[in-house]
């Protein structure tokens, strides 16, 4: 068992404890120092040290935004990639990622490993435009050979309910992994009826992860549920968002990434 403490600074718990602290202060002198930062404690199975760095992260870069308002572009790639472990993925196939969320998925992957969930594998992460590209077109095909009587603008407003158009997919960032369960090796809602997938929930900001694609913020993502696609932010953010159940897209309008 390794015992981490790890600081977080929670804007709204600060915001709010901050506007308390000045009414109740207003007719005293001196204010009152600011509350201190909740200290959140946690309980890792595995050795954090080889992570520590990469999961505390709070450089802006990972709260990059990528959706169907903010593409990202052709030409946008991670400035460094890693590959992942062969032994945490998915029959054992090429996923690459962002080099410091590389290591932190490395971390989640083996701690529910470490905790029995032995079925849970890395599927994808990092792809590229020309990729995404290739996959539009393939469901595209999909789902005219699906609805013959359907006209283009049919099929591609269907596509884009699970479908990035290219260049606007989070994957492109290198920042999201999609879990996998190598018994029932599908990405569909099921997912969500696994063990890990309550664990998930409970435990993926530790490693600086959020469920993404929340059942209940479709119109805020723009996406259906994805319970298995989870985004690094680093451990801060993500705890931040864990605790207000904010999307990316909400906090980010809410807290300065800087
Ligand atoms: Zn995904």
């Amino acid at each position: 068992m390794f015992r981490k403490t790890i600081r977080v600074a929670v804007a709204a718990f600060a915001t709010a404890a901050l506007a308390a602290t000045a009414m109740l202060t207003a007719c005293t002198e001196p204010p009152a120092d600011p509350p201190a930062e909740p200290v959140e404690t946690h309980d890792y199975q595995i050795d954090m040290t080889p992570y520590e760095t990469a999961v505390n992260t709070t450089d802006s870069a990972y709260l990059k935004l990528a959706n169907k308002q903010h593409p990202l572009g052709r030409d946008h790639a991670p400035a460094s990639i890693s590959a992942l472990p062969a032994e945490l993925t998915l029959y054992g196939k090429e996923v690459r990622l962002e080099s410091t969320a590389a290591l932190a998925a490395e971390a989640l992957v083996r701690e529910l490993r470490a905790r029995g969930y032995n079925d849970i594998a890395i599927t994808s992460g990092y792809r590229t435009y020309d990729y995404q590209q290739g996959l539009f077109n393939t469901y595209m095909a999909n789902e005219a050979a699906a609805h013959p009587d359907w006209t283009q603008k049919q099929c591609e407003e269907k596509v884009l309910t699970y479908s990035a158009r290219p260049g606007t997919s989070e994957h492109q960032t290198g920042l999201c992994i999609d879990l996998i369960s190598q018994k029932n090796v599908v990405l569909d809602e099921t997912f969500a009826q696994n063990p890990a997938y309550a664990w998930l929930i409970e435990n993926a900001h530790h490693f600086g992860f959020i469920l993404r694609y929340p059942v209940d913020k479709t119109a805020v993502t723009g996406y259906d549920y994805e319970p298995w696609h989870y985004r690094f932010v680093g451990v801060q953010a993500a705890t931040a968002m864990h605790k207000s159940g904010a999307t990316l897209e909400e906090y980010l309008n809410t807290a300065s990434p800087n």
